[in-house]
């Protein structure tokens, strides 16, 4: 069959197949531990569950605005104005299943075929494949230890053209957890507007910060990025709500309205129970929230710890989210039964076959010399993991 080229080029998202088969495998009553999914494991709070049930009961169980519903939005350009000194008007919010379809909404917006966005590696896998499946052209700029996983302007300066239409941002980011100061991002504003770039801005880990160190939205830095920025966020992370699919974008009023009339045929309203319960989320106690970001300080402070025992590992230190990159670079061309390591997704596939661990490999965010874990699971799981990742490497090393 003639199917299109586009869909035969897009990539499945590695994250979510890795998850999946993890979840598969421990339903089927196999000793998995998983580091695999980019979701809290801890259950949404109860709070944000009761409001579900009592939208049901009253029937919010209809079509609400595609955009919406206004006290959703009221309340979420509340959260901006609290915790980003941002001033939007409920007309520039646009609330979607996902913050991924926020940013599927966001490129269909605003990319003509061959449009180019630059994106920094290592990228959350579906930045790449949301720009091409809106026709546009993703250009990459290698990070890395020298410059703390971070942009600089001089590789922005070497890689933007006459076709780059826009620059997306990820702080905190997935995978490395690396934030970017005040300072940073006014260079990077600066940069923007020299070349009147488009700033996509997600912001979904916002809330997962450690060390003390603060969020700054780009979007606040000046008045001009104010006007070039589309703010991406979510609920998905910060409220525990993966599975609710909400997420949102703030965007420059002409180009809400674009996302909103191309959103209008695509899925309409995301799902007006998840609509009320966020409700609740953003405007109802935070001490949930402030008691898992506790707990997961406490678990990156823990693995970092358990990794630095294994010796020998060299990871990316995160500042936010909750992943940690693990360099295995040193394990290629190692075989064990029969089985030779020349990837990240080998040495992920074998890891899974030996030890019954699930790891992200970094090929999915386009560094494959390196795996990612995510500490979004119990201490005692952590524990177990690293303790049969340990093993592995044990028997890697004496392996041919
Ligand atoms: N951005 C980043 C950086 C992510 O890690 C995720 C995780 N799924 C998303 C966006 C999308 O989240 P969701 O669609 O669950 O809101
Ligand atoms: N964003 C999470 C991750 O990176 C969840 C999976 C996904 O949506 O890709 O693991």
């Amino acid at each position: 069959m003639n199917l299109s080229k586009k869909a035969i080029g897009i990539n499945p998202s590695i994250t979510l197949s890795i998850t999946a088969k993890a979840k598969e495998l421990k339903e089927a009553g196999i000793d998995i531990v998983s580091f695999g999914a980019g979701e809290p494991d801890f259950n949404t709070p109860g709070n944000i569950i009761n409001a579900a049930i009592k939208a049901m009961r009253e029937g919010k169980t209809k079509y609400t605005q595609t955009s919406g519903v206004l006290e959703l939005r009221k309340a979420i350009c509340d959260k901006f104005k609290k915790d980003n000194e941002l001033e939007y008007n409920p007309n520039q919010i646009i609330v979607s299943t996902g913050a991924k379809q926020s940013l599927a909404n966001v490129f269909m917006a605003i990319l003509n075929p061959g449009d180019e966005v630059i994106i920094p590696v290592p990228y959350w896998v579906s930045y790449p494949e949301l720009v091409r499946i809106a026709d546009g052209k993703p250009v990459y700029v290698q990070t890395g230890e020298d410059c703390n996983y971070k942009y600089t302007i001089e590789a922005l300066e070497n890689i933007v053209t006459g076709k780059t239409k826009a620059i997306l941002l990820n702080s905190p980011n997935n995978p490395t957890g690396t934030i970017y100061s005040k300072e940073e991002l006014t260079e990077i504003a600066e940069f923007a507007k020299k070349y009147n770039l488009i700033i996509v801005s997600d912001e979904i880990y916002e809330k997962l910060i450690y060390d003390n160190k603060k969020h700054v939205s780009i979007a606040s830095i000046s008045e001009d990025a104010f006007k070039r920025t589309i703010v991406i966020n979510g609920l998905s992370k910060s409220y525990a709500m993966t599975g609710w699919r909400i997420g949102y974008a703030a965007a420059p009023l002409e180009i809400a309205k674009l996302m909103v009339s191309i959103q209008s045929h695509m899925t309409s309203n995301t799902n007006s129970i998840t609509q009320y319960a966020a409700i609740e989320a953003l405007t109802g106690t935070q001490e949930n929230i402030n008691s898992m970001i506790v707990e997961f300080e406490k678990r990156r402070n823990f693995m970092m710890k358990k990794i630095n025992d294994i010796g020998g590992l060299d990871i990316i230190k995160p500042n936010g989210a909750f992943y940690v990159m693990i360099n295995i670079e040193k394990f290629f061309n190692k075989e064990l039964n029969g089985k030779k390591i020349t990837s990240s997704l080998e040495f992920s596939e074998l890891l899974l076959d030996e030890e019954k661990v699930a790891v992200i490999p970094g090929a999915a965010f386009g560094l494959d010399n390196y795996i990612r874990v995510s500490y979004a699971t119990s201490i005692e799981l952590i524990e177990k993991g690293l303790d049969r990742l340990e093993v592995f490497l044990r028997k890697l090393s004496t392996a041919q």
